[in-house]
């Protein structure tokens, strides 16, 4: 597991400018007003050949006035539990403000370390009136611009250096994980609870793992799996922001800690925009993935009800057709082992080994289906194919002119093998490589 770094503030100091430059994208939204909710606070940074996870503070806070105070607390409350290094930013241009001391007073009350970065520091003159922040009594102050990126080496050399070494993982080896995810409400906690309650099942609890996560441990059918971070369900909040807040940095944790995730949607509700970002999340990271329509039991039933809505859920989901869906109902507890059978599949699929004169006589199959076209007047040609690793699958295919080949190639080549092997809930990488 990477070490967290969280980035907190009073709104409108730069924390989202400041979190995309570190991870180098330009996707979450920078507006002016406060309030505004972003794409993304949780992602992945480097320097010096240490990685990191990022979290970004902020991104849901509640517009109404009072409500703010109480909304950034629970916010850094949560992501200092889950952070190594916090990153206080304030703004050099306002100066110390009543949010920054209410911020501080919060920041006082752990031992976690603390280094102060004040923000907007544009220009030298600035950065000299970075000291002002020195009253918050740290030993560190950085001054920085988000916006030209002057100073962020400085602050990460330094960065990189209180990083803790390793974050140990207490989880046995071997062992699958599973991440139960979702959006709030589709029914997580009641299914972790219905497979853990079962008599089917023997659980044991696996406290003490990282930070305040509990992992279950569930035993089914003489197989054991991990139930990763099922107390980070539990977690209710007066301020229904930060129930997104924390749900969603959780949600992203859990996808890199578990084996396989199992995407839990309301089948009332139906598919949302970030359901998709959390399969694409999971897909990014080549973790297993099924998706489960919950609440199967409040659908209306008619004959084609699966089929029909199976098929509005998959064309939401773009070339994602080798992600399992399956219906369960976690109060009526229909099929919740299906659940973890699927896991089993998914889980055999991802360790699967095909040989290479398997491989290579697809390959020939699939180029006389459809020639490789050419890559101007010389003749392309794949010369073999062969799967380099499993668990997760990542085949390598030796050719000439290979960052030419054009995508709609790739994408025939990826449905083609898909289709012939299948691979149901793993992401599978297919590298093309000049032989
Ligand atoms: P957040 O609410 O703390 O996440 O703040 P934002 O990242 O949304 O930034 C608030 C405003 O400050 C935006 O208008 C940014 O363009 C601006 N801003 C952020 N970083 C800098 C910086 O380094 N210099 C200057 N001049 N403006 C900045
Ligand atoms: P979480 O926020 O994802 O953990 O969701 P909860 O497990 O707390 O469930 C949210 C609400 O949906 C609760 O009122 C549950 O009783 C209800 N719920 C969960 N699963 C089902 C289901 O399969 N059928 C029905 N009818 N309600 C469900």
């Amino acid at each position: 597991m990477l070490p967290v770094v969280a980035i907190v503030g009073r709104p409108n100091v730069g924390k989202s400018t400041f979190f995309n430059r570190l991870i180098g994208e330009r996707q979450a939204i920078v507006h002016d007003q406060t309030g505004v909710t972003r794409d993304r606070h949780y992602g992945e940074s480097y320097w010096n050949n240490r990685d990191f996870t990022l979290i970004d503070t902020g991104g849901y806070l509640p517009e109404r006035g009072n409500v703010i105070v109480d909304g950034i607390r629970e916010q850094i409350e949560i992501a200092i539990l889950e952070a190594d290094v916090i990153i206080f930013l304030v703004d050099v241009v306002q100066g110390i403000t009543d949010l920054d001391q209410a911020v501080a007073s919060i920041l006082r009350k752990q031992n976690k370390p603390v280094l102060v970065v004040a923000n907007k520091a544009d220009n030298t003159e600035r950065s000299w009136q970075a000291s002002e922040f020195y009253k918050f009594g740290y030993d560190d102050v950085f001054a920085l611009s988000s916006i030209t990126g002057t100073g962020t080496g400085e602050l990460l050399d330094h960065l990189v250096t209180i990083l803790p070494l390793e974050v140990k993982d207490a989880d046995e080896e071997g062992i699958p994980k599973i991440a139960i995810i979702g959006r709030p409400n589709v029914g997580k906690s009641s299914l972790v609870n219905a497979l853990l309650n079962d008599e089917r099942s023997i659980v044991t609890d696996i406290a003490g793992t990282t930070r305040d996560s509990i992992n279950s441990r569930l035993s089914f059918q003489g197989n054991t799996y991990i139930l990763v971070d099922t107390a980070g369900l539990r977690r209710k909040s007066k301020v229904a922001e930060n129930i997104e807040f924390y749900s969603a940095v959780r949600t992203a944790k859990s996808i890199r800690e578990c084996n396989v995730a199992v995407l839990l949607i309301d089948a009332v509700q139906g598919f949302e925009a970030q359901d998709l970002r959390i399969l694409r999340d999971a897909e990014r990271f080549n973790k297993g993935v099924i998706v489960a329509l919950n609440k199967w039991d409040l659908v209306e039933k008619e004959t084609n009800t699966v089929k029909d809505y199976e098929k509005k859920i998959r064309d939401k989901m773009p070339n994602m057709a080798y992600i399992p869906i399956i219906t369960i109902s976690a109060v009526s507890r229909q099929r919740i082992f299906k659940v973890i059978e699927m896991v089993d599949v998914v889980i055999s699929e991802r360790h699967k080994k095909i040989s290479t004169s398997e491989l290579n006589k697809f390959m020939e199959r699939m180029i006389s289906e459809r020639p490789l076209p050419g890559a101007g007047d010389k003749q392309r040609k794949i010369k073999y194919v062969t799967q380099v690793k499993a668990n997760p699958p990542v085949f390598m295919f030796f050719m000439n002119n290979p960052e030419s080949l054009p995508a709609h190639y790739r994408r025939f080549i990826e449905n083609r093998f898909r289709e012939e092997f299948k691979f149901i809930g793993v992401p599978i990488t297919l590298i093309f490589r000049e032989k």
